[in-house]
């Protein structure tokens, strides 16, 4: 995990249970005698992530309309993290505060990098979604969290295809887009995904357990990951003033090299494979820029 990671030791769960008392009714001993949580339960998973929430960054509350995907809090904290350095390699340090703006495509019903992205670096955030639930979810973590109005705005984009047209206004710019795409082709694939990921949690990959992984529909678009990516790429490319970054999470490696192929076509000043681990899991950024040198 990233240095600046907050979650790198073990979970300090009597702090948790002071940020949360109900943790305690999903909180059991871990074959070494640690408390833990049953990870393949999507409630305790939920409790969980409102503990950490509260405990490390003083939101209020987060809640998740049940079946809509769970995050694990480190690593898509340890994303922010890496972005930061990124923003830091121009600015000669890490730039905080509000006037970093930030655009979050297809922030989720759980609004995570948002909040965590507010949170963390003070950063303002523009977060967009298609799936319209999951937008009035988004919003509701927000007003759950007043002390970061203002900071972060939620917008539906209604076109499925499109990523920054129709959500962005014309002259808007950002220091960084980030997002996590959905990464499956099909239905299928995304409902085998999950199971696969609930079977190594431990658990039984029946219907309830499903929810842990997320809607199919969170999951999969046509083409799946690579395809999602190749869209953002050509639509950066026609709106390269657009932000100073662009980056995307790369949760296949594979896809590597299709995406490098479609970078070259749109010659981008500089790009970035940046690695990340979270214990066993692999994944990397992929960051891209039509501008070169420092940014200021
Ligand atoms: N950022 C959240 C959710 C990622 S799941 C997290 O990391 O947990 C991917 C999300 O992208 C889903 O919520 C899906 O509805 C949304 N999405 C799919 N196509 C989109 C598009 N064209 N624009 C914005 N969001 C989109």
């Amino acid at each position: 995990m990233h240095p600046r990671n907050r979650h790198a030791g073990r979970y300090d769960f009597p702090a948790l249970l002071r940020a949360l008392p109900e943790l305690a009714a999903f909180t059991q001993p871990s074959p070494t005698g640690d408390p833990t949580i049953d990870f393949a339960n999507p409630t305790a998973v939920l409790a969980l992530n409102r503990a950490l929430l509260r405990a490390h960054y003083a939101l209020k509350d987060w809640q998740l309309p049940s079946g809509y995907l769970c995050p694990p809090i480190p690593g898509r904290v340890d994303y922010l993290h890496h972005l930061a350095d990124l923003l830091a390699a121009d600015a000669g340090e890490i730039p905080r505060g509000a006037s970093i703006r930030v655009l979050d495509i297809g922030t989720g019903a759980n609004c995570i990098y948002p909040l965590l992205g507010a949170a963390e670096y003070g950063w303002s955030f523009v977060g967009t979604e298609t799936d319209a639930a999951a937008v009035r979810a988004a919003q509701a973590n927000v007003d759950f969290n007043p002390a970061l109005a203002g900071r972060i705005e939620v917008r539906r984009q209604t076109h499925s295809t499109a990523l920054f047209e129709g959500v962005t206004a014309a002259r808007e710019t950002f220091a960084a887009t980030i997002c996590n795409p959905p990464f499956h082709a099909s239905a299928a694939e995304a409902r085998a995904g999950t199971a696969r990921k609930v079977r190594n949690l431990g658990g039984n990959a029946r219907a309830p357990a499903l929810n842990f992984g997320g809607r199919a529909n969170e999951l999969w678009c046509p083409g799946g990951e690579a395809a999602f990516v190749r869209r953002m790429i050509r639509e950066s490319a026609d709106r390269p003033e657009l932000s100073r970054w662009f980056t995307t999470l790369v949760s296949k490696r594979e896809n590597l090299g299709t995406l490098e192929r479609s970078l070259n076509q749109v010659r981008p000043a500089q790009t970035r494979i940046i690695p990340m681990a979270q214990g066993q899991k692999q994944s990397r950024v992929l960051a891209w820029t039509f501008q070169s040198g420092s940014a200021a």
